[in-house]
């Protein structure tokens, strides 16, 4: 049975938007005024491309691949995050590792920065927490489809943006 939904009842200032309009005018010169007042430094946005936003924990942005203690990838190219990724941008070719300790390890690793949808789930994926987004790098400029595809040597030199996260440190930086 179709049910009969009454129409909501408004005012003049409302089916004319004269009241509406004056409102958001006020709220807009409000802003405004209070960042005259303070000189700007209450304003909400920034300056891009000058200033960047410092993007709160959890973003996720480009990747990174940790490093173990050794300074070397500590991927062991279990490929898991590339079964998982629904995008199907990340390519992995494994290898022996020339050290009979390490099983295997990603001979080339890359991800293609254009067909990522940025879910995540590639990090959440990993069983050796090798794969992050915490770079908070949300900015990746280039002019050929190739640039987007950034491979092994760029993931393991790309740092996360809070110290504190940078684990394991090389041994250059624990020194
Ligand atoms: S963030 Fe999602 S789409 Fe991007 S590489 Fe990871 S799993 Fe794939
Ligand atoms: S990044 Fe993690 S999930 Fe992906 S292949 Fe390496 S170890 Fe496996």
């Amino acid at each position: 049975m179709a049910i009969k939904v009454a129409r909501p009842q408004v005012g003049f200032g409302v089916s004319t938007y004269v009241g509406e309009i004056v409102k958001g005018l006020a709220l807009t010169m409000g802003h405004m005024m209070k960042n005259v007042v303070t000189g700007g430094r209450r304003m909400i946005t920034v300056s891009y491309p000058e200033q960047k936003r410092v993007m709160p924990r959890g973003y996720r942005g480009k990747h990174r691949l940790t490093l173990r203690d050794d300074g070397q990838m500590k991927c062991v190219a279990c490929q898991m995050c590339a079964t998982n990724c629904p995008a199907r941008c990340i390519k992995i070719v494994a290898s022996e590792h020339p050290d009979n300790s390490i099983e295997k390890y990603a001979l080339s690793f890359t991800i293609d920065l254009l067909e990522c949808v940025y879910c995540g789930l590639c990090v959440d994926a990993c069983p050796v927490d090798a794969i992050r987004m915490d770079s908070g790098e949300y900015a990746i400029i280039g002019t050929t489809r190739e640039e987007f595809v950034i491979n092994k040597e760029q993931l393991m030199a790309t740092q996360p943006q809070y110290e504190d996260e940078r684990h394991p440190m090389t041994p250059k930086e624990k020194k």
